[in-house]
């Protein structure tokens, strides 16, 4: 049976139409043209967004540098408390929130969204940005660090998981006293439009949280060549990270990249199958294998290779496909360019001689052929020379690599260009301590698929997973930069 989609519909006031926020005004493009929002389980137009371009960056960072004086003034405990209000505001929409992410990312609901929990922690952090004393040569002088904030920072965020990206990177910024101008991905935009009213509504100035929309060409590329952003922040494919850091060259602005992954789940005879193989395929399902942490690459002990792949085939194959709104564990993909993609991955894994176990293709049905669906898929046998092996996919497309013993098993874990998020199923204290070392990733799992649930890990990647840390203990630290105070009294 097909419902009606939940959540904010037209009328809601956190669904915004045609506007982006500039200097605490909701205002359309400086060219005046829009981008329809589609709902990817349909092809239904969703909302409109303005198609913000280079004036439209320039007006938001105008506006971000004539607020920023104030807002770095203001004391950091009552900084923080503004962001503890917006995750309170959050909190009060958590449903219609999750909702919105849900009809433009096209996923079924994840529970209760983080983005609450993220600004908690991020607003502690607020008035604990400490400098140091120094010691000097002479006892007539003091010295000390100051941490400031750079000013006006840039941020451009990915579609797959809009909320959170949104908070990950405006919390830290403005907890640390900097403004901000963030652009999200034309495919999600509404969600953090929504965030951002939100974060007016709970008394952050006019000015301090800027959203552009837009095109990446267009809007996303103006923020890093912007000479005046002094900071910048990107999460998105290596492609485009390139692209932003060669911008940020131009302008020696430093920055921050989130890149892609291609993790893999290292399972170890003796491990426990019942827990890693549900948490497995889920982990390569959950939005339709667009995460980035997802665990694309299993990397399997001979000895019970044949018992994985079996397993993982029945697990996979409960995997419900339809519309985020109906009783679902996976959605489509976010858009046709992204499906064309992932089809032509599944294809080629075949070509490249991998075995397909499971899926490989479009579910067969009418009620799929409006969406971008694609089935939850299995390969058997992948060499890890084989592009399905070392290429991000971002879908739902698990590959099986069958290894002879632990040492081969770390070998082909690392034997990729990223360097995310690596797990290892073991029952053997040894080989996680082994694995723990020697994995080449910015996060590691220790029998757990996305992370075992540890509060305040930073978060970022190894090699071309990108640099610098997230959602940490100093993710405010990292948005200030170090002056160093020389103080001589006269007459000491
Ligand atoms: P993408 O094409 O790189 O897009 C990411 C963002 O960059 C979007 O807002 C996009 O705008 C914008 N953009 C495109 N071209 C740009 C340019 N020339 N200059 C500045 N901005 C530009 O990435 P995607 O394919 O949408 O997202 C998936 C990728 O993100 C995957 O590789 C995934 O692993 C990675 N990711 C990483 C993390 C992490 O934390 N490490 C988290 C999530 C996703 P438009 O889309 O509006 O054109
Ligand atoms: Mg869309």
């Amino acid at each position: 049976m097909t419902i009606a989609p939940p959540g904010p519909q037209a009328g809601s006031p956190l669904l915004i139409d045609d506007a982006q926020l500039i200097g605490g005004d909701w205002v359309p493009a400086a060219g005046g043209q829009t981008i329809d929002v589609i709902n990817p389980a349909t092809g239904e137009v969703l909302g409109r967004v303005p198609r913000g371009g280079a004036d439209d960056v320039d007006a938001a960072v105008r506006a971000a540098e004539a607020a920023f004086p104030a807002w770095r003034d203001t004391n950091a405990t009552a900084r923080g408390a503004l962001i503890t209000r917006w995750a309170q505001l959050i909190d009060q929409h958590a449903t219609e929130l999750d909702q919105l992410e849900s009809q433009e990312v096209g996923r079924p609901s994840w529970g209760p969204p983080p983005m609450s929990r993220i600004l908690n922690f991020i607003a502690g952090q607020a008035d604990k940005v400490q400098g140091v004393t120094l010691p000097t040569y002479t006892p007539d002088a003091i010295g000390l660090t100051l941490r400031e904030p750079y000013g006006v920072v840039g941020a451009v965020i990915p579609w797959n998981a809009p909320a959170p990206m949104f908070v990950n990177d405006v919390g830290p910024a403005i907890a640390a006293g900097n403004t901000i101008v963030i652009k999200p991905a034309e495919d999600a935009p509404l969600t953090a439009l929504a965030l951002a009213k939100l974060a007016l509504e709970a008394g952050i100035p006019p000015g301090v949280v800027n959203v552009v929309t837009g095109y990446g060409h267009e809007a996303g590329a103006a923020i890093p060549a912007h000479p005046r952003i002094r900071r910048m922040s990107f999460t998105g494919s290596p492609d485009t990270g390139a692209l932003v850091m060669a911008a940020c060259a131009q302008n020696l602005t430093p920055l921050h990249l989130e890149l892609g992954g291609k993790s893999p789940q290292v399972i170890l005879a003796g491990a426990d199958l019942d827990a890693a193989i549900p948490a497995i395929a889920m982990g390569i399902t959950m939005n339709t294998g667009q995460i980035c942490a997802a665990g694309s690459r299993v990397v399997v002990e001979r000895s019970i290779h044949a018992e994985v792949v079996q397993r993982l085939a029945e697990q996979m194959s409960k995997v419900k496909v339809g519309p985020w709104y109906e009783q679902v564990n996976m959605g489509p993909l976010i858009n046709g360019k992204q499906h064309e993609r992932v089809l032509k991955y599944m294809q080629l894994g075949q070509e490249e001689g991998a075995d397909l176990v499971l899926g490989g293709g479009r579910p067969s049905g009418e009620q799929y052929e409006r969406g971008f669906f694609v089935e939850p898929t299995l390969f058997d046998n992948v060499d890890p020379a084989m592009r399905i092996h070392q290429e991000e996919i971002f879908g739902p497309v698990l590959g099986v690599t069958p290894v002879a013993d632990e040492a081969e098993a770390l070998a082909v874990a690392n034997g990729t260009d990223y360097g995310l998020v690596a797990s290892v199923w073991t029952n053997d204290v040894g080989q996680a301590v082994r694995f723990a070392r020697g994995l080449q990733a910015g996060q590691v799992a220790v029998n757990a698929a996305l992370g075992a649930g540890v509060i305040g890990g930073p978060f970022g990647g190894y090699k071309r997973s990108g640099f610098g840390r997230t959602m940490g203990a100093d993710a405010v630290l990292d948005y200030t930069q170090v002056k160093t105070v020389s103080l001589r009294g006269t007459g000491v």
